[in-house]
């Protein structure tokens, strides 16, 4: 619950004024080409709650890429489409490694160790493909998108999945490594051409936080009482965010912010405070990890302010 005599629009823009002068701090990933021409100055944040009102501030209305945070949503079609056999597939426990990790790959045998990270989330793209296209796939991840956030303008952005695709080396490899195994169905280059897209898909906050406001209310949409998934799935994928959400950054963050989240490698976090509200933030540059390093700070900011944490 919002602490007493919080006023929420005076705490979102102090947080964004506590995480300003972080603008700039790490580093924009580099390696997908055309995220690298993003400008690191660039900060937005919002706050969608239950009224589905957002409170904004920064550069909340520009478009970025996505990356990582699409795995929250494909990981939520995965399951409506094949239930728990999802799990003999893909695992339930943190890594610890980088996003991009092959060497648990091996050990245990092609099966990830969760659905957040890219060889996790390459084996859900290939359930949601199921026996449809890579087309598709990528189709039903943006009608959920503009579904759940009740707003039809939802796009990929085609420069950054082609930048991607050509930079993508060490997808390619993981998702050969989990087709050795017999992890992927579906044709390898068809997996990898759908999950370039969905990390490709362009949103600013304002959108991502209202399309993740179900999240916070047990997979339904308070305002327009849509529910794209179950009770126990939303609960079920807020505890996936929480433990694995950030890598082998998931400890520091939930000890930071304590909240589920999931970051991406364009700067956006989601963040979903359980039966209050749903933020997200977005500046470019990174930690080591790939989160957000201002967008952290702002998130950390904000939970002080409001007492939003789960582990109150
Ligand atoms: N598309 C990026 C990749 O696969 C996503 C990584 C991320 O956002 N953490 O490398």
């Amino acid at each position: 619950m919002l602490k007493r005599d919080v006023d929420l629009k005076a705490a979102v823009e102090a947080a964004w004024a506590a995480a300003a002068a972080h603008r700039g701090e790490g580093k924009v990933a580099s390696y997908i080409p055309a995220l690298a021409r993003v400008d690191p100055m660039k900060f937005g944040i919002a706050v969608v709650t239950r009224s589905g009102e957002a409170i904004v501030a920064g550069d909340a209305d520009e478009a970025f890429s996505i990356q990582s945070i699409s795995k929250v949503f494909m990981l939520a079609l995965a399951l409506n489409r094949i239930q728990a056999m999802l799990w003999e597939r893909v695992g339930r426990e943190p890594s610890g490694s980088a996003f991009n990790s092959i060497v648990q790959l091996e050990v245990e045998k092609g099966k990830p160790r969760n659905p957040l990270i890219n060889a996790g989330a390459l084996a859900v793209t290939d359930a949601v493909i199921g026996d449809g296209s890579p087309d598709e796939a990528v189709a039903a991840l943006l009608d959920y998108l503009r579904s759940a956030g009740d707003d039809g303008a939802v796009l990929t952005d085609d420069e950054v999945a082609t930048s991607e695709s050509e930079a993508g080396a060490r997808n390619r490899s993981l998702a050969y490594f989990l087709s050795a195994f017999g992890n992927l169905r579906n044709p390898v280059e068809d997996v990898l051409s759908a999950y370039f897209r969905q990390c490709a898909t362009a949103m600013s906050c304002r959108q991502l936080a209202r399309a993740g406001l179900h999240l916070a209310f047990d997979g339904r949409d308070p305002v327009t009482e849509r529910a794209p998934i179950t009770p126990s799935r939303s609960r079920r994928i807020n505890s996936l965010m929480l433990t694995c959400g950030h890598y082998d950054n998931s400890g520091d963050f939930a000890f930071r912010v304590g909240l589920p989240g999931k970051s991406g490698v364009g700067g956006g976090i989601l963040a979903i405070v359980p039966g209050e509200a749903s933020v997200c933030v977005w500046s470019p540059g990174l930690n080591a990890a790939g989160t957000s390093l201002a967008g952290a700070i702002a998130l950390e900011a904000l939970v002080e302010r409001t007492g939003w944490t789960v582990f109150a």
